[in-house]
């Protein structure tokens, strides 16, 4: 099966934007296109290029439809700081009054600050009654989005609350926890291209593209948010998840598999059996089979062979990763067998590779596999975690499926074992020539 695809969302969850960031910073720069209240108690017409219209009074609630500029709006009533419009096609929804430039309200800040006092509560409302959707602890970052009567309106993670404003400390956006460590302000760039903007938002102009593993300079963070100069001297700023704290590290100077150090992962582990076949045979203990006769089968051309587990131990994926990259072998290969919910309706073996760099190792281990009694897929690229965290040349190989009672008959046995184990080796000795 595929490297824990829910642990691998989880990832993914954890490094992308929380939605609702992505709505509040829609929502602010809209106010920058800017809307006006034509007639204040009855109609307002909006002139931002699309404006957001929302089933309820607040951030947290959907988005029910969206405006573009010119359209009229009937407000029916004012709820805190939403009025509840009429659309023309007649349906109803809520806008956020402090795009309408309301003077009650301050200027809409997109400022980072920090909190100065423990245990702060982080209320639905800007008031001490109101709901405690979350206890904040002295230091946590957040970005304010509104201030109003002393209160202010913070993001904070996926959390749209208020805090009184002067349990906030804000910070110039250049002052924002600064890297203490001066060796440690490298970072690389993950994607082909990634994006360099004006501001910490997804919405913000761009200022450049770079290519994929170039070196920037961390000049601070501003929540999920790095502040980057470049070699030449530009500065910007960059997503955290679209950029590795470590250089990839390219092919080595090997030049024979004798010399090279090969991290083999197998699959899963412990608690975790990965898939099943009908008659209980585990992916997890298939995965160590394997990688036990390969190492067997590398070792004898005198390469070095390290083993994320050598037994049926659980590992964390993070870990996996983050051996390869404290112990940078020069090819790291995660084994897996793969699974479908439905049973008999796949076939064969695929290997996957994240980065570019990895496509050529990948197209020959793939067209080793050709070899093989199942079908080989061929190379592709997978967004996987032991790959993506990996500094080093690493595939992620699904050798078979065992939701397939066909593949079954082959991948556990042996023979078919010690065949993959025999065509990686071949295929990794030509890499390394
Ligand atoms: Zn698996």
């Amino acid at each position: 099966m595929e490297n824990s695809p829910r642990k691998h969302q989880l990832r993914l969850k954890k490094k992308q934007p929380p939605i609702l960031l992505l709505i509040n910073v829609c929502i602010v720069a809209l106010v920058v296109l800017g809307i006006a209240l034509l007639n204040k108690s009855t109609s307002l017409t909006v002139e931002a290029s699309a404006l957001n219209v929302r089933t309820g009074p607040g951030l947290d609630f959907g988005i029910a439809a969206q405006v573009k500029s010119g359209t009229k709006l009937s407000v029916l009533k004012q709820e805190n700081e939403w009025y509840q419009v009429t659309l023309p096609d007649g349906n109803t929804g809520w806008v956020a009054s402090w795009l309408i430039g309301n003077e009650k309200n301050a200027a809409v800040t997109n400022l980072p600050a920090t909190v100065n006092t423990a245990d702060t509560p982080l209320r639905q409302e800007p008031n001490d009654q109101a709901e405690i959707l979350d206890t904040l602890a002295k230091d946590t970052s957040l970005v304010i989005t509104l201030e109003q009567d002393g209160w202010s309106q913070v993001q904070v993670a996926d959390k749209v609350g208020w805090i009184p404003s002067q349990y906030l400390t804000q910070s110039k956006t250049d002052e924002v926890e600064k890297p203490e460590e001066k060796e440690n302000n490298t970072i690389y760039t993950r994607e082909e291209s990634t994006n360099i903007r004006t501001e910490p938002n997804v919405q913000a102009e761009l200022v450049t593209t770079l290519e994929q593993n170039i070196a920037v300079t961390v000049l601070a963070t501003v929540g999920e948010w790095y502040q980057i100069e470049t070699a030449d001297g530009t500065t910007g700023y960059v997503a955290n998840w679209v950029m590795n704290t470590q250089t990839l590290n390219n092919q080595s100077l090997v030049t024979s598999i004798a010399e090279a150090t090969i991290m083999l992962d197998a699959g899963h582990g412990g608690a975790d059996d990965g898939a099943s076949t009908d008659n209980n045979i585990l992916e997890k203990d298939l995965t160590l089979d394997t990688t036990l006769l390969l190492k067997k089968a590398l070792e004898k051309t005198g390469a070095r062979v390290l083993l994320t587990r050598d037994t049926d131990e659980w590992v964390d994926l993070e870990e996996r990763s983050n051996m390869s990259n404290e112990q940078k072998p020069d090819v790291f290969l995660s084994l897996h067998y793969d699974a479908t919910d439905d049973p008999n309706i796949a076939t064969g073996t695929h290997v996957f590779y994240y980065y570019d760099r990895d496509i050529q190792l990948a197209e020959i281990v793939a067209t080793q596999f050709k070899n093989l009694p199942l079908q080989s897929h061929g190379a592709s690229y997978n967004d996987l975690s032991v790959t993506r965290e990996n500094t080093q040349p690493a595939l992620l190989l699904e050798l078979g499926y065992m939701s397939t009672e066909s593949d079954v008959t082959y991948i556990a046995t042996e023979e078919y074992q010690q065949q993959v184990a025999d065509l990686i080796t071949e295929a990794l000795t030509q890499y390394f020539q």
